[in-house]
């Protein structure tokens, strides 16, 4: 099938060069011309492992423009994949989606024949049929679920293994209300064996954010209990061990530490709060799982200070950037209130991470980078703030390390060793 994607990010990108990788056909349109260049000479403008040898393999699949009307033209559906970002007061700011989607309508007026508009963007219930459907239907002078088609389709990939989740997901949950975009939707997901679940439009909305709500739980959960595991000098890990046993729980997500970053949990959890206040709500849950990640990375600095009371003119290395392993991603990475603290407080920092330097440098410009992990260990005392694989392999002997990550063998070898959970 001749697919077409809007905004070529981290899920654009993937789900493109999966579909490319699958047998299709894909067009990727983007505002970012430096991206565009990347995608057309084969090379992934992020870093996701097995994305640049898919991109290598499936070269003649796919192609980058910033001409809507040619790729819309050009394919049978379109995937809307733009950024949806938070707004001031945490509320879903849909710019991209609107503007998105004006073009796409401009573009589905000149096209003949059925063609299949699926929003993939995370947007909060209510968003494709009361912001993108008026729209599309506006500026095409068409009617939805009549003359083109509707769909809804959230994507549940994660960074840093987002490759390997396009060919395995756990479920495919598609939000649809025609029968045409239905058996088009049914088509292009026909390889997948997992479980595919057609619900209503504003339901599989909603399935996106209880998910990553739900996750976002666990994460700030299994840290308050880490916290109070820290004071009675108990083990947090063994004790989710004993509880992610229990098959009504699952191990996952249990793992105790300085908190949730990342492009999508804190502004989904924000936006579903600004959401449910819209509706009259108060969601006391979430908001409280936000409170417990604010202040979560700053107890990795709580526990510094005891045993480096005054932070001016020290030298304090931090271990990672990323707002997790295996991405250079560092959008609401922990590393960011961590470093502000230290700076704040008068501290030198030298910071290191394999492949996030660069986009934590547009941040932090004033600080020192280190061109390798072993620089990190001079300092006067070192914060490990992502748990990539590498810094199991340094020599933590005669070091004060405070973990923010579990590496156990900085648990192991460090002279002064704090956990920041156990
Ligand atoms: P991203 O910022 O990496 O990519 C968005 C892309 O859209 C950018 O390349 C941008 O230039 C482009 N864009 C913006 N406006 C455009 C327009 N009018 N026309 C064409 N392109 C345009 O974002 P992302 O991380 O891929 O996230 C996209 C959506 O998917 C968000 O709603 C996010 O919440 C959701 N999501 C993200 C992840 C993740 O792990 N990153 C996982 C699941 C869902």
């Amino acid at each position: 099938m001749n697919i077409s994607i809007v905004g070529s990010g981290y899920v654009g990108l993937v789900t493109g060069i999966g579909f490319a990788e699958l047998g299709n056909n894909v067009i990727f349109v983007d505002i970012d011309k430096n991206k565009l260049a990347y995608i057309n000479s084969g090379k992934p403008p992020i870093f996701e492992p097995g994305l640049e040898e898919l991109m290598q393999k499936n070269k003649g699949r796919y192609y980058g423009t910033e001409n809507y009307t040619e790729a819309i033209l050009n394919s049978r559906v379109t995937f809307i994949c733009v950024g949806t970002p938070s707004n001031r007061d945490g509320s879903i700011n849909l710019d991209y989606i609107i503007s998105a989607s004006k073009k796409i309508g401009k573009a589905l007026k000149v096209k003949d024949g059925f063609h299949v508009v699926v929003v993939k963007s995370t947007v909060t219930p209510g968003t494709t049929e009361e912001v993108v459907k008026p729209i599309l239907e506006d500026l095409s002078g068409k009617k939805a679920l009549i003359d083109f088609g509707l769909a809804m389709n959230p994507e549940f990939l994660r960074e840093g293994s987002a490759v390997k989740d396009f060919f395995n997901p756990d479920r495919i949950v598609i939000g649809v209300k025609d029968d045409r975009s239905k058996k088009i939707m049914d088509e292009i997901y026909s390889k997948f064996s997992c479980p595919k679940l057609f619900v209503d439009i504003k339901t599989a909305e909603m399935i996106k954010y209880a998910a990553n709500a739900f996750l976002a739980t666990k994460i700030s959960f299994a840290n308050e209990i880490g916290n109070i595991c820290k004071r009675l000098g108990i083990d947090v890990y063994e004790v989710f061990k004993g509880v992610g046993l229990d098959h009504r729980i699952n191990p996952s997500f249990f793992r105790a530490g300085i908190g949730f970053g990342g492009s999508c949990f804190p502004k989904d959890i924000r936006a579903l709060i600004a959401k449910a206040r819209e509706l009259g709500e108060d969601p006391k849950i979430l908001k409280a799982v936000l409170d417990v990640n604010e202040e979560q990375p700053l107890r990795l600095i709580q526990l510094l200070k005891k045993h480096i009371p005054d932070l001016k003119g020290k030298k304090i290395g931090v271990l990672g950037l990323a707002f997790k392993p295996n991405t250079d991603d560092v959008r609401e990475s922990r590393a960011i209130p961590i470093v502000k603290k230290l700076i704040e407080e008068g501290a030198k920092v030298i910071a290191y991470d394999p492949i996030a330097i660069d986009n934590f440098k547009r941040l932090f410009p004033q600080i020192e980078y280190a061109s390798k992990a072993d620089e990190v260990l001079d300092a006067d005392a070192i914060l490990i703030v992502t748990e990539w694989e590498e810094f199991e392999k340094l020599d933590y002997t005669g070091k004060i390390v405070i973990d923010g990550r579990r590496i156990e063998k900085a648990r192991r070898e460090a002279e002064i060793y704090e956990g920041i959970c156990w």
